[in-house]
């Protein structure tokens, strides 16, 4: 191991990036690399897009930062713009994922202690995935996660994800409840997707309780999975939406957006953020924002997404130990019968990048802009390394 001033957080692959184009990548040595990982859902418009890049150049010599104490034109932008698409009214602008869950776990105390609940409690699911602050990881539905940092913060109620009559159980018998906290696709659990039923369901329990419906799209959300959000699909909007990772297409940005009642929530001195929503990181928002639309990158990630799983299938349905292949637009999981995290070393061998979560599923989050003949060469290379590796005596023996 190289000697390193780093703390030793990641259980980081051999390798170093230092270009990149489109889904494609290159390491020092000049190997190329196909990047279905995008960063874990966040290079939308994948490596070097010249409008994004152009956009971060010229915001980039005009004015990168002020402070929140000053009106930012940017700023208002983006939050108009992402009220537009997303039916929200408000928006408070952070620099990650965890710190939109923040916010969000703050509004519903505020909504909670608003109602007379001194202590207000949220719902939230197994296997869910919010960060990893002490309150996200509260949240999080992952003991790995959480060992060693208790005391957690108190206030979650834990339910099974996808399951409605548990939530109404709760309802039923716990007063202190104020708020649902849920992913639509939970990505770290393992690209499970709920029905949309499940979340027409949750937003009637909410409503008839007076709860806040608080839904983390941070990994789904943003034309990933064919429309702006997953909720769209089933119809319904909530009362708070969080966002980060694909927002800025790699600027870091985070956002907590909310509506009605919950929009109103915070009043000056209860939420702040130093760096949150500057110039240089709304210009990059609004470049990505804008890019989707105009190059209907939408479409793109349903269109590419079916076929990506259409060609999976194909390649890999029958395969034994491959137990499903699942999820919706461009963010995909395999899921095998046994842990299968050593694929992801012999991927990148191989020239590609994907990752696995939950420990048996491989979880691919491509930029929005792949293209078929990209859809062939993930597939011809992902399928025999997958068959390989489910036929090696060695993963017979882990599973035994
Ligand atoms: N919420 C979801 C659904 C996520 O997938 C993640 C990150 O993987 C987070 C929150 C945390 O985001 P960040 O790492 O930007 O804090």
């Amino acid at each position: 191991m190289t000697m390193t001033h780093l703390m030793n957080t990641y259980a980081r692959l051999p390798v170093a990036f230092v270009r990149g184009q489109g889904i494609w990548v290159w390491d020092e040595s000049g190997k190329r690399y196909l990047d279905a990982l995008a960063g874990i859902a966040v290079n939308t418009l994948g490596h070097a897009h010249p409008r994004l890049v152009k956009t971060v150049a010229e915001q980039a010599a005009r004015l990168i930062h002020v402070s929140n104490l000053y009106r930012i034109t940017e700023q208002e932008q983006l939050a108009d713009k992402l009220a537009a698409i997303s039916g929200m009214d408000n928006a408070f602008f952070c620099n990650s994922g965890c710190e939109a869950n923040e916010a969000a776990i703050k509004i519903a105390r505020l909504h909670g202690h608003g109602r007379g609940i001194d202590s207000p409690a949220i719902v939230v699911m197994e296997s869910a995935f919010h960060g990893r602050t002490l309150a996200t990881l509260s949240a999080t539905g992952s003991r790995k996660v959480q060992a060693g940092f208790e005391p957690l913060v108190s206030g979650f109620v834990r339910v099974p994800f996808n399951d409605l009559e548990s939530v109404r159980q709760v309802a039923e018998h716990n007063r202190n409840i104020v708020a649902v906290l849920v992913e639509p696709i939970q990505g770290e659990g393992g690209i499970r997707v709920c029905d949309a039923e499940y979340l027409r369901g949750l937003r009637e329990v909410c409503d008839s309780h007076g709860w806040l419906l608080m839904l983390d799209e941070v990994q789904c959300g943003l034309g990933r999975t064919g429309a702006w959000f997953v909720y769209q699909n089933a119809g319904i909007l909530p009362d708070v939406l969080t966002l980060a990772k694909g927002l800025a297409s790699g600027i870091p940005i985070g956002v907590c957006l909310a509506r009605g009642a919950a929009a109103g929530a915070f009043k000056p001195g209860n939420h702040g953020s130093t760096f949150g929503g500057n110039p240089l990181a709304c210009a990059a928002a609004l470049a990505t924002l804008e890019v989707i639309e105009q190059d209907r990158l939408m479409e793109n990630a349903a269109r590419i997404g079916s076929l990506l799983r259409v060609e999976l299938a194909r390649a890999l349905g029958d395969t034994k130990g491959v137990v499903e292949i699942r999820g919706h637009g461009l963010m995909i999981g395999i899921e095998l019968d046994r842990p299968c995290g050593d694929l992801v070393k012999l991927a990148l061998e191989a020239g590609l990048l994907i990752n696995v979560t939950a420990d048996n599923v491989i979880r691919m989050l491509p930029a929005l802009v792949m293209g078929e003949s990209e859809v062939h060469a993930l597939v011809s290379t992902l399928a025999p390394l997958v068959r390989d590796f489910l036929a090696a005596p060695q993963a017979q023996a882990a599973r035994a």
